[in-house]
């Protein structure tokens, strides 16, 4: 790595926070990312498996959530937050999203303010936020369905049932739960009724260990390989009242702060797979000789790697200015903008640095072709890119 990158004038916690998660990006993430990008996703999640390494050592780093530290102002907090995961995504996007997204559940316990569910629930546990459902996945974005006609609630795959002090729950989410198939604790988004009937969603805090939970095979995709995903079903799973977290009327204000969240830390990390992008291929073009000199000499090659640079600056500015922004008056229409700039600059990037290192750019021994791989995810998940557009749209 060579290439160091326009950076505003940071405070000195900012410099801290940086180089440790950059450290850690660089010791623990890429070289456990690319040993599980080769292993069957099994072997992804096995006892021995190098992936609990990168959990504990990211749990021991105790970075936690910086917009939730009340030492901090929201700004300074969102900031910390975009660095951290800006590097987190640096070492290997779909590990980066393992650890983040085990972080949900807490979250929403620390909504309740209820410290059994905090601490008994929710403390040191793998989450995940279970909400996308096999009939039901631009439909659950699309919460305003600007996309379809009706804007009626749609009853779910998996639905919530209140029954006196409990909560039951039966069905099932998708194969693309992130942790899916690991997660000891679920931030369920679902369809929500009660005795009258379906009332719209409802947004649950369910141990995957309650009597009823079972889970589908992990899911064998093309990038993010180190990121378990998979199904969740649920039988008749029973919980107590006090695990619903929002009610109907919640619903919607928590799935677009949710959304609003996902999709400005998505666009950190993905600048974060833009700029190593760039970096290898800066690097690669100052070592390989052709025509008699290295070809970052070639101003062809030059202009190309220009256009990358200005890319990656471009989805940088625009993230660190949209989290900023959201941290004091949230606006999702921002969130997706940053969202589709970064996965799509991370897309283009790679594919030009694959170009770039030419036949070597597509050998497994170079990281270019994982970087490809997992950014071709990136405009999928969290909302395909398409579809995030039509959603921010609508609020134009
Ligand atoms: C790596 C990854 C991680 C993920 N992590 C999670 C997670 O942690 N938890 C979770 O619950 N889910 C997760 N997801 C699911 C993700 O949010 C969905 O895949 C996404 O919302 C798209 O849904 P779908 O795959 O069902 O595609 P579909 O909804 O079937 O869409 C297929 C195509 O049709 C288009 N389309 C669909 N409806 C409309 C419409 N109304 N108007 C116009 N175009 C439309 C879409 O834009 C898309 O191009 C993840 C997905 C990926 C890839």
């Amino acid at each position: 790595m060579t290439t160091e990158l326009f950076n505003e004038v940071l405070s000195e916690t900012e410099v801290a926070v940086r180089d440790t998660l950059r450290r850690f990006a660089e010791e623990v993430m890429r070289p456990i990312g690319k040993a599980l990008d080769q292993l069957t996703p099994d072997e992804v999640i096995a006892k021995n498996s190098l992936l609990w390494e990168a959990h504990s050592k990211y749990n021991e780093l105790g970075i936690g959530m910086f917009t939730q530290d009340d030492s901090l102002g929201p700004v300074e907090g969102a900031r910390l937050t975009a660095l951290a995961s800006e590097m987190l995504g640096w070492g290997d996007t779909g590990l980066a999203i393992s650890l983040s997204v085990s972080g949900m559940p807490i979250n929403l316990a620390q909504i309740s303010g209820d410290p059994k569910l905090i601490e008994h629930y929710c403390r040191g546990k793998v989450g995940c936020w279970a909400i996308t459902e096999p009939n039901h996945g631009s439909d659950i974005v699309d919460f305003g369905a600007v996309g379809s006609e009706g804007n009626s609630p749609r009853r779910g795959d998996c639905v919530a049932r209140r029954d006196g002090d409990h909560i039951v729950i039966n069905g099932q989410k998708s194969s693309w739960v992130s942790n899916g198939t690991i997660a000891q604790m679920a931030a369920l988004y679902c369809a929500y009724e009660d005795e009258h009937g379906m009332l719209g969603g409802g947004v649950f805090l369910v141990p995957l260990d309650t009597n009823g939970v079972s889970r589908g095979k992990p899911t064998n995709k093309i990038g993010q390989r180190p990121l378990n995903q998979g199904e969740i079903f649920f039988d008749s799973v029973t919980i107590p009242l006090n695990h619903m977290i929002g009610g109907h009327e919640q619903y919607t204000p928590m799935l677009e702060a949710t959304l609003t969240s996902a999709n400005g830390g998505m666009g950190s990390l993905f600048c974060g797979l833009a700029r190593a992008a760039l970096e290898h291929a800066v690097d690669y073009a100052k070592e390989r000789v052709q025509g008699d000199k290295p070809i970052f000499q070639h101003q062809a090659v030059k202009s190309r790697l220009f256009e990358m640079f200005r890319k990656v600056e471009a989805a940088r500015s625009l993230n660190l200015k949209v989290v900023t922004h959201n941290a004091v008056n949230p606006k999702l229409e921002l969130a997706i903008a940053s969202k589709v700039t970064s996965t799509r600059t991370a897309m283009e990037v790679a594919t030009e640095a694959l170009s770039i290192y030419g036949g070597a750019g597509i050998t497994r021994e170079n990281p270019i072709e994982k970087l490809m791989r997992d950014a071709s995810v990136s405009v999928i998940e969290d909302g395909e890119n398409t579809l995030l557009g039509l959603v921010a749209a609508d609020r134009l």
